[in-house]
């Protein structure tokens, strides 16, 4: 899979990809990322890619012919038959989610935008962005992390980056429940012993544990979750009793 990452900060993006998993895949060819510096598509003698926005108001904008030569120069070295979508980072659009990684990761190409300063120039915007993704209700000061966030998410659900028995296990998110709890070695750890059913052997009764266990979590952290989550009677009258009081976590 391919990424181009349009951005300011071309260095940034490439030191945080370009190590551990995704970057191991990089050297092995599954994935490609390719960091392309808006500011190569300056057109003026101070490499400048800011402005005053009109109409007053605080901060700098970047302007939109930049931004589009720069899109137009991947454009040019793209391999897929199709355009590949172009996402843009911002605090306006949809929320990033597990999902839309799913989705994404079916995808040859694609191109990610990040913003600086109060943002892009709405007109460049509406000639080559696709997709408006956020990765929550928060404002940043670019894309740069946004979108550094999505391309781990959607590669290593690109086949090959992750071992396949890894790639297939259960994850947070799967089925809209979280993850159970995990144990390693030492069996005994600050006095604390790991469950007596995961030393047991028997695969039936881990399974059947660590299902419980995502039900009681999932109903003590995301209990928003629970609404999609396909549970049997007993699942619901177990979540029931680990729902927790309304916190204000969304006051804060
Ligand atoms: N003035 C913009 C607004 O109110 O919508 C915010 C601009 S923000 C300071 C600068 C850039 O950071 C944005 O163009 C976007 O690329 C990125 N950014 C900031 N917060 C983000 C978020 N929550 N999700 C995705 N991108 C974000």
């Amino acid at each position: 899979m391919k990424f181009y990452i349009m951005t300011l900060f071309p260095d940034m993006v490439l030191q945080g990809l370009n190590t551990s998993i995704i970057g191991r895949a990089m050297d092995k060819g599954i994935l490609s990322i390719e960091a392309v510096n808006i500011r190569d598509y300056a057109f003026n003698k101070h490499n400048s890619v800011d402005d005053y926005p009109y109409g007053g108001g605080a901060g700098m904008l970047m302007q939109a012919e930049p931004v589009y030569q720069a899109y137009k120069a991947i454009e040019k070295k793209k391999t897929a038959e199709q355009s590949p979508r172009v996402i843009c980072l911002s605090p306006q659009g949809r929320t990033f989610s597990q999902g839309m990684a799913e989705e994404l990761a079916g995808e040859e190409e694609l191109i990610f935008l990040c913003g600086h300063y109060e943002g892009i120039d709405e007109r460049v915007l509406e000639e080559i962005v696709t997709d408006y993704v956020s990765i929550g209700d928060y404002i940043l000061t670019g894309g740069e992390l946004p979108a550094m966030i999505m391309v781990d998410a959607i590669s290593r659900l690109v086949p090959g980056v992750l071992h396949n028995d890894v790639s297939a296990e259960f994850e947070s998110f799967q089925d809209s429940l979280l993850e159970y709890p995990q144990y390693s070695r030492p069996e005994i750890w600050h006095d604390k012993k790991v469950p007596e059913v995961l030393l047991s052997g028997h695969h039936a009764n881990i399974e059947k544990w660590r299902r419980e266990q995502s039900v009681i979590r999932t109903a003590r952290n995301r209990p928003d979750l629970l609404e999609k989550a396909a549970l049997t009677e007993k699942e619901k009258e177990l979540a029931e009793k680990f729902l927790q009081p309304e916190d204000n976590c969304d006051n804060i």
